[in-house]
């Protein structure tokens, strides 16, 4: 993977003090189920420019617990390091398609799943209830995600993003 630019240089600053202790992924709870997520490491091939080690969207398996950050001894707040990490990869288009499927249902729908025409007719079959999220929320989802920045950085994504309301899938 091809990175660089001043973001990126000032978002690895924040590693330059590591000295390799090994606390981060000893308390990690993702580490301890997907053998190749290891902060530690993922710390040392960053500092070395080794962009390899974030291939298939490892930033994203880390589940923001902070662990690492609160038991680090030198201070690094890796758990937001990888979320600005995150936003830096986004805007370069490298996010999972999963993760950005959820974008576009929470801007577009309201909800944090797939739910697409399909689903609706599958839910009335079971006679479940119909899911409709108002407008005024929607408002305040799209607010939000404005606030946050989150939505300029999806929509800077080289990859098309669509309505799911659309969506017969
Ligand atoms: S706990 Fe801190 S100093 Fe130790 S390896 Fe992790 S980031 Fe580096
Ligand atoms: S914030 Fe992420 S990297 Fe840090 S301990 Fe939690 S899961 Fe692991």
């Amino acid at each position: 993977m091809e990175l660089e630019g001043e973001e990126l240089e000032a978002i690895l600053r924040k590693l330059y003090v590591c000295y390799q202790c090994g606390t981060c992924t000893a308390g990690c709870p993702v580490a301890r189920v997907i053998a190749d997520f290891n902060p530690r490491q993922m710390i040392l091939r960053l500092k070395q420019r080794d962009f390899a080690i974030l291939d298939n969207f490892k930033a994203w398996y880390c589940a923001a617990c902070h662990t690492c950050s609160e038991h680090c001894p030198q201070n690094i707040k890796f758990s937001e390091v990888l979320m600005e990490l995150k936003n830096y990869l986004a805007k370069q288009g490298e996010i999972p398609p999963g993760t950005l499927m959820i974008y576009k249902d929470l801007e577009y729908v309201g909800i944090i799943s797939e739910f697409t025409q399909a689903i609706a007719r599958r839910r009335a079959a079971l006679k479940l209830p119909e899911v409709q999220v108002d407008d005024e929320t929607l408002k305040e989802i799209s607010k939000l995600t404005e606030l946050t920045g989150w939505h300029d950085i999806i929509h800077s994504v080289k990859v098309q993003v669509s309505n799911p309301k659309n969506s017969e899938d």
